[in-house]
C-alpha cells in the first residue's frame, strides 16, 4: 500500500506526481510520510495583537480588515488584520496583484513573523495561512506547532507551498498511517525507548511539542543508522572472506633493521601501531586498516614500518600523497631512512613522458618495490607486477573511488590509509565503521604544544617585530594567506599582496612566495630552499596545509584567520611545533569580525588537541567540514545527526553487529546475508533503498 504512487492521492493526478518525484524524488506515499519537515514554526499561541511590541516575533491571527495596493508608487500591498485587541498591517512587495486576489476582506488570516512598527504595527513579508474561525483550533497550519516543507518554485507554482503539503500529508497520514507496521523487535523499542515507527512518522510531521518532533527524529534516526552497521557489519565480515596470497613471511630482521636505522626512538603509540599493522598483515585476509594521528604525531615513520614489512615479503608497496609536494619530501624521507634496502620511485604527473614510461616499466617488472606519488598512480598505465600493500596518506583528500582504483591495481592487497584530522567517534563508527582504527594521541616527547595568540589586524606591526626576532635567531616563519591574488569580489589581502609588503618589511631575509598555481617545478624548488633554510619566510596559501614538515619553522602568521574552519586551522597550525624548540601561531583578524568568528579563534587559543577541535568542528560545521568535501555520500544521513547521535549511533551498531554474529552461526556466505538483509522484517520501512544508494 504504502509504494502506491502519489498520483493516486487525491488531488496529486500524474502531473504533480511527476513534479513531485523531479523537484523532490517524492515518488510513493511512503516518500511522503518521510518527507520530514525542515523545521518548524511554533504557532501553538496567538499573541493579541494589542500586546505585540516592535522586534518580537509572534504569531497572530485576525479578521482582514482592509486589502489595498499602497506606497507613494503603489509599490506594496498592505493587509490589515484586526482582532479586536489591535490593528495589524502585512506588507508584501512583489507579485502584488496575484496577493491582492488571494486575500479579501472578511476572512480570517493568520500571520507569523516579526513586528516592526512604522505609524503602525506592521509585519514585512509574514508567513501567512488563511484559516476558518471554526478550525481555528484544530487546524493544522495554526494553533500548534507548525511544520515548514523544502520545496521549489515549480512545486510553489503546483500548489506544494509548506501549506500545500501540511494539506497533502495529512490526509495521507490520516488514510495510510494505520499501514505503518513496526519493524524493530519489541524489545528493541523497549530497551532504547523509541516511540514506535507509526508515532514516529504521525509526531514528525505534526508534533505535540519540540521534544516530541525530537524524539521522532530519533526513531527515524536509529532506522537508518541500524541500517547502516548491518551493512557494515556484512560487509566486513566480506573483507575477511577473501583469503590473501602472501608473498611469504615478514622478516622480522628487516623490521629490527629498520628500528635500529632511525634517527630517534618510536613513541609507545607509534610502536603500538606498528604491531597492530604486523598482525594485519599476518592475517590470512586482507587489512583494512586507518591510522589517526594529530598533526606532527609521526604517522610517516609508521607508514614506513609497513612498507618495509610488506617489502620484507617481496611484494610491492604503493603510497600515495595527495600533492606533489608531499609525495616528494615522502620520497625524500623514505630514501633517507631506507636507503639501499628496497628500490624506491617516484612518480608524479609532472614527470615527462618517458621518465613515466621508464617507472612504468620498473613498476611492471617489479624492479621497482615500494612507488610513492600522487593520484599519477591510478593511472590506466601503471600495472604493478604484485602489489601487496597500499598506503593513503591525508587519506580525506582522495575520493572513495580514486581509493577503489588503487586497489584494483593489486590481488587483495592491504590497505592502510592515514589521516591527520582526528575523527570524532560517531563519524568513524559511521563513515568509518568497517575499518580497523587505529590512533596515535601521543605526541614525540620532545614536543612542546605550540602557543597560539590572537591579534587585530591593527596589531600587525607588532606581530612583524616578533618575527623579526625569530628570524634573527634563524628560525624559519610561514605567513599563510586565505588567497592567491586580490579580487575585486571580496575584500581579502592576498598571498601577493602579503608577498611585496614582507620583502619590504624583512629586505635583509630572504622572502619566498608559494601557491596553488605556480608550476610544480617552481614549487619544488622553494620548498626545497625553505627546507634547507635558505628561505627564512614562506608566504603561502593553504598549500601547506597537508602534510610538509620542516622542524625548523617555528612561527607561522595566518592572516584573515576568521576566514578558515577550525580543522583548516588547527592543520595549518600543525606545520610548526614540529622540533624541540618552542612554537608560536598568529592568528590574525580584521579588528571588527562576528562573534561566532572570535570564538572560534578563541577555541583554537586554547587547545592543542585535535580530537578536542575535530568534535568542536563537528557541532559548529557538521561533517562535511571534517571528512573533506568529496565524501558527502555518508555524511548526508537522512535523519541523523553526527553531531549529536553518538549514543544512537553506538546503540545501533551494538545492536546490527550482534545480529549479524547470531547470523554468522546459520550462514556460510556473506551474499546470503546481504540477501536475508534485504528479506528481514526488521528493515521493513526503514529506508534502505536511500542508504543502499549512498553506500553503492
Ligand atoms: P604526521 O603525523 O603529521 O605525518 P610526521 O610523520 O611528518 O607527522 O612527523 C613529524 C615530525 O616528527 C617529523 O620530523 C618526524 O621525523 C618527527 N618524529 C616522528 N616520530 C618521532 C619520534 N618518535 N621522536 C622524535 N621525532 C619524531
Ligand atoms: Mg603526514
Amino acid at each position: 500500500m504504502l509504494d502506491k504512487s502519489v498520483q493516486f492521492v487525491k488531488g496529486i493526478g500524474p502531473r504533480r506526481a511527476e513534479l513531485l518525484r523531479s523537484e523532490a524524488g517524492i515518488e510513493t506515499i511512503d516518500d511522503l510520510l518521510y518527507y520530514v519537515p525542515r523545521r518548524y514554526l511554533d504557532r501553538s499561541s496567538f499573541k493579541p495583537i494589542g500586546e505585540c511590541a516592535a522586534g518580537d516575533t509572534v504569531t497572530v491571527s485576525g479578521t482582514i480588515a482592509r486589502v489595498g495596493i499602497a506606497g507613494r508608487k503603489r509599490r506594496f500591498l498592505e493587509v490589515v488584520i484586526d482582532d479586536g485587541t489591535g490593528k495589524l498591517s502585512g506588507i508584501f512587495f512583489g507579485g502584488i496583484h496575484y496577493l491582492e486576489k488571494a486575500f479579501s476582506t472578511g476572512g480570517v488570516i493568520i500571520f507569523s513573523g516579526k513586528v516592526d512598527y512604522y505609524r503602525t504595527r506592521q509585519m514585512v513579508h509574514p508567513d501567512f495561512d488563511f484559516i476558518d474561525e471554526d478550525s481555528r483550533i484544530s487546524s493544522i497550519h495554526a494553533g500548534r506547532i507548525v511544520p515548514l516543507y523544502r520545496s521549489t518554485e515549480k512545486l510553489k507554482s503546483a500548489g506544494f507551498d509548506s501549506r500545500g503539503f501540511r494539506r497533502t500529508i495529512r490526509a495521507v497520514i490520516d488514510e495510510h498511517i494505520e499501514g505503518v507496521g513496526e519493524p524493530l523487535p519489541g524489545e528493541l523499542v523497549e530497551k532504547y525507548s523509541l516511540p514506535s515507527l507509526r508515532d514516529a512518522l504521525l509526531s514528525i510531521h505534526f508534533p505535540e511539542s519540540f521534544e516530541a518532533a525530537e524524539r521522532s527524529r530519533r526513531r527515524l534516526a536509529f532506522n537508518e543508522l541500524f541500517f547502516l552497521q548491518f551493512y557494515l557489519a556484512i560487509n566486513r565480515r566480506r573483507l575477511r572472506e577473501d583469503v590473501k596470497k602472501r608473498g611469504g613471511l615478514i622478516d622480522e630482521g628487516a623490521i629490527g633493521r629498520f628500528s635500529a636505522g632511525l634517527p630517534f626512538t618510536p613513541t609507545g603509540d607509534q610502536v603500538r601501531a606498528m604491531d597492530e599493522i604486523r598482525e594485519n598483515m599476518n592475517d590470512p585476509f586482507p587489512m583494512n586498516r586507518m591510522l589517526q594521528g594529530d598533526v606532527g604525531s609521526g604517522k610517516t615513520v609508521v607508514a614506513m614500518a609497513a612498507a618495509v614489512m610488506a617489502a620484507s615479503r617481496g611484494e610491492q608497496v604503493a603510497v600515495m600523497a595527495p600533492t606533489e609536494t608531499l609525495s616528494s619530501q615522502h620520497y625524500h624521507t623514505f630514501t633517507s631512512i631506507l636507503g639501499e634496502t628496497a628500490p624506491i620511485e617516484l612518480l608524479t604527473g609532472s614527470l615527462s613522458k618517458s621518465r613515466k614510461e621508464e617507472i612504468y616499466k620498473r613498476i611492471r617488472d617489479g624492479a621497482a618495490q615500494i612507488v610513492i606519488g600522487t593520484h599519477a598512480l591510478i593511472q590506466r598505465d601503471v600495472t604493478f607486477r604484485d602489489l601487496g600493500l597500499i598506503i593513503i596518506d591525508e587519506q580525506h583528500r582522495f575520493g572513495v573511488n580514486q581509493r577503489a582504483r588503487l586497489r584494483e591495481k593489486g590481488q587483495l592487497p592491504d590497505l592502510l590509509v592515514m589521516t591527520a584530522t582526528p575523527i570524532p567517534r560517531s563519524l568513524s563508527l559511521t563513515l568509518y565503521g568497517d575499518l580497523d582504527i587505529t590512533v596515535i594521541r601521543e605526541k614525540p616527547a620532545n614536543r612542546l604544544p605550540v602557543k597560539t595568540y590572537i591579534f587585530p589586524e591593527s596589531r600587525l606591526s607588532g606581530v612583524y617585530n616578533s618575527v623579526r626576532k625569530y628570524v634573527a635567531q634563524k628560525r624559519q616563519v610561514y605567513f599563510v594567506l586565505p588567497l592567491i591574488e586580490e579580487s575585486e569580489k571580496v575584500d581579502l589581502k592576498s598571498a601577493k599582496a602579503a608577498f611585496e609588503s614582507l620583502k619590504n618589511t624583512f629586505p635583509e631575509y630572504s622572502v619566498e612566495l608559494l601557491h596553488g598555481r605556480m608550476s610544480q617545478e617552481d614549487k619544488d624548488d622553494v620548498m626545497g630552499r625553505f627546507k634547507n633554510g635558505e628561505v627564512d619566510i614562506l608566504v603561502s596559501t593553504t598549500v601547506i596545509e597537508v602534510g610538509v614538515d620542516v622542524p625548523n619553522a617555528t612561527v607561522m602568521v595566518v592572516e584573515h584567520a576568521e576566514r578558515f574552519g577550525l580543522s583548516q586551522l588547527h592543520q595549518l597550525r600543525g606545520r610548526v611545533g614540529r622540533g624541540a624548540e618552542q612554537s608560536f601561531c598568529a592568528l590574525v583578524h580584521p579588528d571588527d569580525i562576528p562573534d561566532e568568528a572570535r570564538e572560534r579563534l578563541t577555541t583554537l587559543a586554547s587547545t592543542d588537541d585535535g580530537f578536542a577541535i575535530a568534535e568542536e568542528d563537528l557541532k559548529l560545521r557538521g561533517a562535511g567540514e571534517i571528512t573533506g568535501t568529496r565524501q558527502h555520500g555518508y555524511t548526508d544521513l537522512e535523519f541523523s545527526d553526527l553531531g549529536k547521535d553518538l549514543d544512537l549511533i553506538v546503540a545501533a551498531r551494538q545492536e546490527a553487529w550482534s545480529m549479524v554474529d547470531a547470523m554468522e552461526n546459520v550462514m556460510e556466505q556473506t551474499s546470503d546475508m546481504e540477501q536475508a538483509l534485504l528479506r528481514l522484517p526488521v528493515l521493513e520501512g526503514i529506508r534502505s533503498k536511500r542508504i543502499l544508494s549512498i553506500l553503492s
